[in-house]
C-alpha cells in the first residue's frame, strides 16, 4: 500500500525501511507534522502513518477522509491525538503500537530518578570544569524508600520491577490490578493514599478525560513534601502551572518530565537558535531540581525495530481486509 509518513526524523526512514523488506508497501517520507495546514500532502495515499504530536482532529480526518485515506496508522501506543469518534464516522481504521519495549520507557524513568536524586547533570558539568566539589551533589539512597506507581500496565510494571531491584517499598494505583504487580509485592492503595506515602512518584497511566490533570494543586497538597514526581506518560496528566507553585514552595521536591502539555510546539525540532516563546517552559526548564527530556523515553534501538514491523504488520492486516488486533475504536 501507498503510506504518507509525517512527522519522520532519519531514524525513522532508517527503521521503517529495513523493516519494510519483510512488507512490500510503498513509503513516502515526509518532515511536516500532519495538521489542518499540511493535510494536502495526504492527498491520494490509502494510508498515512503518525507519531504523537501530529494533529488527527476533525478538520484534518474530514480533509484526508475527502482525498482517499481509509486508515490511520499510529506508530506510537498513546492515541490521545487522534479524534476517535469521527474516525468511526468517516470509516478511517486507526490502528495503533500498543507495545514496543515498555523496558525503553520504564528505564528512562529510572533515568530521570537517578539524575535527579545523584544530580548526574551537575556533576558532570562540574566535573568537565576541573570542579570536583560535593557540596550541592548529596543525594538519597532509593534502597528501602516508597515508590508510588500509577498505571500499572506494561510500563508501570516494568517500572515496579526495576524498582524493586532497587529494593524500594511499592504503592500502586490503577483502575484494574495486576496481578503480576501484587505478585512483585506491591500494595494498591488510593491516589490520595499513594501521594501521601510515596517519596517517588512516576506516572505510567494514559492520558484520558480521567487522568487529564491527575496531578493538580490539589493532589500535589496531598503529595509528601519534597517528594519527586516523574512523567514519561503524557504531559496533560499534569497542571504543569501547579507543578510549578509546588517546586516554588519545595512541596515537590524534583521533577522529572519526558512530556510536556504543550510539547508539540517545541520537541523534535531544534529551536537553539531561537527564543522559545512558552514562557511556561522556560520557567519549568530554569529549576535546579527539574530534568526534562524531550520525548525520548521510547527511544532505543529495539523500540524503533519493533514500531516499524508492527506498523507494518498492522497496514498489512488493513490491506488484506482481516480483523486487526492493533485496531483502536472510540469508546461506546
Ligand atoms: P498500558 O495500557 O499497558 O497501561 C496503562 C495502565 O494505565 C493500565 O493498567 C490501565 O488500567 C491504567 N489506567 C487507565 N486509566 C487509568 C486511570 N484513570 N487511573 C489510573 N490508571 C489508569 O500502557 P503502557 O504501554 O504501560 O503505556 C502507558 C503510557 O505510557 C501510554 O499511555 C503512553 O501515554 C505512555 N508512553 C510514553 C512513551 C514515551 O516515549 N515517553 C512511550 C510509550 C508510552
Amino acid at each position: 500500500m501507498k503510506i504518507a509518513f509525517f512527522s519522520t526524523k532519519p531514524y525513522d526512514q532508517i527503521s521503517f525501511t529495513a523493516a519494510n523488506q519483510h512488507h512490500p508497501h510503498e513509503l513516502v517520507f515526509f518532515e511536516p507534522r500532519l495538521d489542518p495546514t499540511t493535510v494536502a500532502l495526504a492527498e491520494g495515499f490509502p494510508v498515512v502513518c503518525v507519531f504523537i504530536n501530529d494533529e488527527l482532529n476533525e478538520e484534518t480526518l474530514r480533509a484526508i477522509a475527502s482525498t482517499g485515506t481509509k486508515a490511520i496508522a499510529l506508530r506510537c501506543a498513546g492515541f490521545n491525538n487522534v479524534d476517535l469518534q469521527v474516525a468511526a464516522e468517516l470509516g478511517l481504521a486507526v490502528v495503533r503500537v500498543p507495545a514496543y519495549s515498555p523496558y525503553a520507557v520504564a528505564e528512562h524513568a529510572v533515568g530521570l530518578i537517578l539524575s535527579l536524586n545523584r544530580k548526574l547533570y551537575r556533576a558532570y558539568n562540574r566535573v568537565r570544569d576541573d570542579n570536583f566539589e560535593l557540596n550541592g551533589l548529596l543525594g538519597f539512597d532509593i534502597h528501602g524508600k516508597t515508590v508510588g506507581v500509577v498505571g500499572t500496565g506494561k510500563i508501570g510494571l516494568c517500572f515496579a520491577q526495576i524498582m524493586k531491584g532497587f529494593g524500594a517499598k511499592l504503592l500502586a494505583y490503577d483502575v484494574y490490578e495486576n496481578p503480576d504487580c501484587l505478585a512483585l509485592g506491591a500494595t494498591y492503595v488510593p491516589l490520595h493514599d499513594l501521594l501521601a506515602q510515596s517519596d517517588i512518584i512516576s506516572l505510567h497511566c494514559p492520558l484520558l478525560p480521567a487522568t487529564y490533570h491527575l496531578i493538580n494543586a490539589e493532589s500535589l497538597q496531598s503529595a509528601k513534601p519534597g517528594a519527586m514526581l516523574i512523567n514519561t506518560s503524557r504531559g496533560g496528566l499534569v497542571d504543569t502551572r501547579a507543578v510549578i507553585d509546588a517546586l516554588k514552595s519545595g512541596q515537590l521536591g524534583y521533577l522529572g518530565a519526558d512530556v510536556y502539555e504543550e510539547e508539540e510546539k517545541l520537541f523534535f525540532q531544534d529551536h537553539s537558535d531561537r527564543v522559545i516563546q512558552d514562557e511556561t517552559f522556560q520557567l519549568l526548564q530554569s529549576f535546579p531540581n527539574v530534568v526534562i527530556t524531550a520525548h525520548q523515553a521510547f527511544f532505543t534501538r529495539e523500540a524503533l525495530a519493533n514500531i516499524a514491523d508492527t506498523t507494518l504488520s498492522n497496514i498489512d492486516d488493513i490491506e488484506a481486509g482481516r480483523e486487526c488486533i492493533n485496531q483502536i475504536k472510540p469508546q461506546s
